[in-house]
């Protein structure tokens, strides 16, 4: 089996099964092996450093905090010790809370993503985007009633006896994509990203659409190129907020660009050699904790 993609190795079991079995959760939560990882404004509580890693905060500051294990989010087990996510997004500035100070930093993920192991940055990405459901759903689709955490976390119930609605989980598909035609790929770059990087084609699938469609429509949306084979690669939790990456190859069958200037700065042809040589201005990469680095890195190594 090939290697994971960043953020989708976590090692951890997530026991959905016991997730209704409240006084499991419950013991689990007060037992003080357990991990309890805080969330604050869809920040990552991390030990920082050039090898940054997760942090989590006591079951003194939980209890202090009024988090209660109906309020947690539980993520699963690890060699039998339970994880846990929590929203402190209430407290002004967490720094000042107690206990916080000395065991980590809030901190962007996306900002220490590329340098944390591949545990931790799973588990991080997992709270995050299942924190970010969370914070988006405290009101019913229905009927706009509040809705309420139940089942550790992992749905959302309507407060409203006469709907009821249960609401669960989203994460939004996306596809990405590396179009080859022979020894040359097909690469564009956004006017925000850092200078000569280029990176593949990607876009989020719409209702109704299968992910070959998707694939097919976002390469012609942004290129006018046509392909066909495509193919899957691989995938991998995105939380940036709420995306899930399906990487994907696909054969170019006509070969003249013409990028679209709303959504691209520029689009162009690059070799296989141009590519492994990091030259012909694409000096940068796109993150090392990206699919899309994966998916150029292991077509390259295809020759
Ligand atoms: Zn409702």
């Amino acid at each position: 089996m090939r290697n994971p993609n960043p953020y989708a190795a976590i090692g951890l079991d997530r026991a959905s099964e016991r997730r209704i079995d409240e006084a499991w959760i419950e013991s689990l939560f007060y037992d003080p092996n357990s991990r309890i990882l805080p969330i604050w404004r869809s920040k990552s509580f991390v030990v920082p450093g050039e090898a940054p890693r997760l942090s989590v905060i006591e079951l003194e500051t939980a209890r202090a905090l009024s988090i209660l294990p109906s309020g947690a989010v539980f993520l699963g087990l690890k060699e039998d010790v339970a994880f846990f996510a929590v929203d402190v997004s209430h407290l002004d500035d967490p720094a000042r809370a107690q206990s916080f100070d000395g065991q980590g930093e809030f901190v962007e993920l996306r900002s220490v993503g590329p340098l944390l192991g591949p545990d931790d940055g799973g588990i991080l990405a997992y709270a995050k985007g299942i924190m970010h459901w969370h914070s988006r759903h405290l009101f019913c689709g229905v009927c706009g009633t509040e809705t309420v955490m139940r089942e550790a976390g992992h749905v959302r119930v309507c407060n409203d006896m006469n709907c009821g609605s249960q609401h669960f989980p989203r994460t939004d598909p996306a596809v990405i994509m590396l179009v080859s035609q022979g020894e040359r790929v097909v690469l564009g770059r956004k006017s925000e990203w850092v200078e000569h990087m280029y990176s593949t084609l990607a876009g989020f699938v719409e209702p109704g659409e299968s992910l070959e469609d998707a694939v097919a429509r976002e390469v012609w949306e942004e290129v006018r190129i046509e392909v066909a084979n495509v193919r899957y690669h691989s995938s991998q939790p995105w939380p940036f907020p709420a995306s899930l990456m399906l990487g994907f190859y696909a054969d170019a069958v006509t070969d003249d660009i013409e990028f679209n200037r709303d959504e691209l700065e520029d689009a162009r042809w690059f070799t296989r050699q141009e590519l492994a040589d990091g030259g012909a201005g694409i000096k940068h990469r796109p993150r090392s904790d990206s699919i899309a680095r994966r998916l150029i890195k292991d077509w390259v190594q295809s020759s």
